[in-house]
C-alpha cells in the first residue's frame, strides 16, 4: 500500500476549523487527563514553581490512517508473544547463553544478570509473575506485485510499557471530536462505521495488575493489608499516563495503589525476615505497614536509574522479595533486543521451542523483520560488512540492550560510530533492517505548536500474562493471557527516532482503512 493508495486524507482545514479542533482538544485533553507535566523548555520553574502545571500530551488532529489487516494481523497474534516471552522468562538456561555472550562488553546487562544468580542461590520465594507487555511494529509493504501490506515488529518490551493510559484517552479524543462533528465533512468517505477502534489499555492494564494482587492474596495470607506499589523514576512528566491506571486499580478493582521512586526504595521498604514479604511504609503515614503484593517497575529499565551502587542494592532488595514482579530480572532481559534478533534467525530452532503450535508459531514468525548479529559467526560477519559499508549501512539501524528511546544509530550515522567503538564491543548491538512505512499527511499538537507534514506511524499491541513456575525448569502455568489495547504513535517522515517523551512524536489512534 503506497501513499496514493491510502485515500486522500485528511482535508485541508480553514483557519475557523482549524481553531475549533484545537480549542476541544485543548480543553478535552485535560479534562480527561490526556495531559503531561510541561517539559521545563515549555514552561520554566520560574513560571511554576510548584509544579502544578499540566499541559495537552503531543497529539494528532486526526486520527491516522492504518491498514485493517496489519491492524487485526498484530492483534490476532498478542497472545502468542505473550506465551512466548513468558516461555523465554521461565528458560534460564536458554536466556543464560544469550545473555553469556553480553556480559563482558555490557555492564548493565552483567549487573541485572548477576541480580538473578544472586536471588537464585538463596532461592526465589515467589513463583507467580507478571509481564505488562508491549509488541510494537510498523506497516511494511514488499515491492513486490499484487502483495498486501503487513505488520512487521520493531521491537517487543518486557518492562515499563508505556503510553497505556494516554492510549485510552487519545482515541477517546479522536472519536469525540467526530461525534461532536468538528472534523469536516470530506472526513466522513473515510472515517465511517468502525473504523475508530477503541482502545481498552487502561482497563486492560489495570485488570492485569488486579489479577496479580488477587493471585497474591490468594497464594500467601497476607498478614497485612496490601497494595500494589509502582517504583517510578522522579521527576516523571509522563505521570498522569501512570496515574490513570493507578485511578482504574482504585475505582473498578477495589486495589490499593502507591508510588515510590526508585530512589527511596531501600527508605521505605523492608523484607520481613524469613518470608521476605515486601512491607511499605509510605513517608506520609510511617506507622502503617503495607504488604506488596505487586511491584510494577516504571523505572530500572536504564542505566541513568542506577547512578550509584544503592540503585542496585535497591533492585536486588525487591528481586528477593515476595512481592509479584511486573517484571522479574528474568523478565526484564527476555526483552533484550538481542534475542529478538536470536528469535529471528532464518530457519533458528528457537521459535517451535517455545511456542510448538504451528500455527501461532508461523503468525509470529511473519512479523519478524530481518535482524542480525554483529558478531564473528558467518551471518555476523557477513553484517558487519553491511553496516561498515556507508552505501548499504542506509538500510540499517543499529540497536544496544537499552530501553526508553534515544540509545540508537541510524544509517549514514553506522560505520563512523562502529569505527569509533572497539570490535570487541560490537556484539553488543543487533543490526535491524529499517523497516519503511508508507507515509502520510498528519498535524501534530505539541506544546501548544502545530507541525504539518508527512508522518509515519507505529502501532503497539499490549498484552497481560500472569504464569506461575512449574516444578522443573523451563515449566509454567499460565493463568492469565490477554490481548490489553493498542497504542498509536506518529512522528515526523524525517524523525528516525520518534519517542514521544524523548521529544518527538505523538500519541494518535487509528482509523482503519
Ligand atoms: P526502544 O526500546 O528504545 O524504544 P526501539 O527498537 O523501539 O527502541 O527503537 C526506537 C525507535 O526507533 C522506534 O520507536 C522506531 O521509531 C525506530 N526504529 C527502531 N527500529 C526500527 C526499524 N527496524 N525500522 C524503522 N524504525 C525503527
Ligand atoms: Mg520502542
Ligand atoms: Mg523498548
Amino acid at each position: 500500500m503506497s501513499a496514493e493508495i491510502y485515500p486522500p486524507y485528511p482535508p485541508t482545514l480553514t483557519q475557523s476549523e482549524r481553531d475549533h479542533i484545537l480549542t476541544n482538544i485543548k480543553d478535552w485533553s485535560i479534562a480527561h487527563g490526556l495531559a503531561v507535566r510541561p517539559a521545563e523548555s515549555y514552561v520554566s520553574k520560574d513560571v511554576d514553581p510548584a509544579g502544578a502545571l499540566a499541559t495537552t500530551a503531543p497529539v494528532t488532529l486526526f486520527p491516522s490512517l492504518f491498514p485493517r489487516r496489519c491492524f487485526d494481523q498484530a492483534r490476532a497474534v498478542s497472545k502468542a508473544y505473550n506465551e512466548l516471552y513468558s516461555a523465554i522468562s521461565v528458560d534460564e538456561g536458554w536466556l543464560g547463553e544469550i545473555v553469556k555472550e553480553l556480559l563482558d562488553i555490557d555492564d548493565f546487562i552483567e549487573n541485572l544478570w548477576k541480580i538473578h544468580l544472586q536471588v537464585k542461590s538463596e532461592g526465589y520465594v515467589q513463583s507467580i509473575q507478571l509481564g505488562l507487555f508491549r509488541s510494537d511494529y510498523m506497516v511494511h509493504v514488499d515491492k513486490s506485485e499484487g502483495s498486501k501490506p503487513c505488520v512487521k515488529q520493531v521491537e517487543f518490551n518486557t518492562i515499563a510499557s508505556s503510553f497505556g493510559g494516554l492510549s485510552s484517552h487519545v482515541s477517546g479524543l479522536h472519536r469525540h471530536l467526530l461525534s461532536t462533528e468538528a472534523y469536516p465533512d470530506a472526513t466522513e468517505s473515510v472515517i465511517t462505521g468502525n473504523a475508530l477502534p477503541e482502545s481498552t489499555s487502561i482497563p486492560n492494564l489495570a485488570l492485569g495488575l488486579a489479577k496479580a494482587h488477587s493471585a497474591y492474596a490468594k497464594a500467601s495470607s497476607p498478614a497485612h493489608p496490601t497494595c500494589v506499589l509502582f517504583i517510578v523514576q522522579d521527576p516523571e512528566r509522563n505521570v498522569f499516563d501512570q496515574r490513570h491506571l493507578e485511578y482504574n486499580l482504585n475505582t473498578a478493582h477495589s486495589v490499593r495503589t502507591f508510588r515510590l521512586t526508585f530512589d527511596n526504595v531501600l527508605t521505605y521498604t523492608r523484607l520481613e525476615p524469613g518470608t521476605r514479604k515486601l512491607l511499605f511504609s509510605p513517608a506520609h503515614s510511617p506507622h502503617k505497614s503495607y504488604e506488596v503484593s505487586t511491584l510494577y517497575f516504571r523505572a530500572g529499565y536504564a542505566p541513568s536509574d542506577y547512578t550509584t551502587e544503592a540503585h542496585w542494592t535497591a533492585r536486588l532488595h525487591l528481586e528477593r522479595s515476595a512481592a509479584i514482579k511486573c517484571p522479574s530480572i528474568l523478565t526484564h532481559l527476555a526483552g533484550s533486543k538481542k534475542v529478538q534478533q536470536v528469535l529471528a534467525t532464518p530457519q533458528s530452532p528457537h521459535l517451535s521451542r517455545f511456542i510448538p503450535d504451528g500455527n501461532s508459531s508461523s503468525a509470529i514468525l511473519s512479523t519478524f523483520a530481518p535482524i542480525y548479529p554483529l558478531d564473528t559467526s558467518p551471518a555476523g560477519l557477513t553484517a558487519r560488512s553491511l553496516a561498515t559499508n556507508s552505501e548499504t549501512a542506509q538500510r540499517f539501524v543499529l540497536k544496544p540492550q537499552r530501553e526508553g528511546g534515544g540509545n540508537n544509530v541510524y544509517r549514514s550515522d553506522i560505520p563512523s560510530f562502529l569505527a569509533s567503538l572497539p570490535e570487541t564491543h560490537w556484539p553488543a548491538y543487533i543490526l535491524m533492517e529499517m523497516i519503511e512505512p508508507p507515509a502520510q499527511a498528519n498535524t501534530i499538537f505539541r506544546n501548544g505548536e502545530l507541525q504539518s507534514g508527512d508522518v509515519i506511524c507505529e502501532l503497539g499491541v499490549y498484552g497481560a500474562c500472569l504464569w506461575k513456575d512449574g516444578d522443573k525448569p523451563g515449566e509454567r502455568e499460565i493463568m492469565e493471557n490477554f490481548e490489553a489495547g493498542y497504542l498509536l504513535r506518529t512522528k515526523g517522515a524525517g524523525s528516525a527516532e520518534g519517542g514521544v517523551a524523548a521529544g518527538f512524536g505523538s500519541v494518535d489512534s487509528c482509523c482503519l482503512v
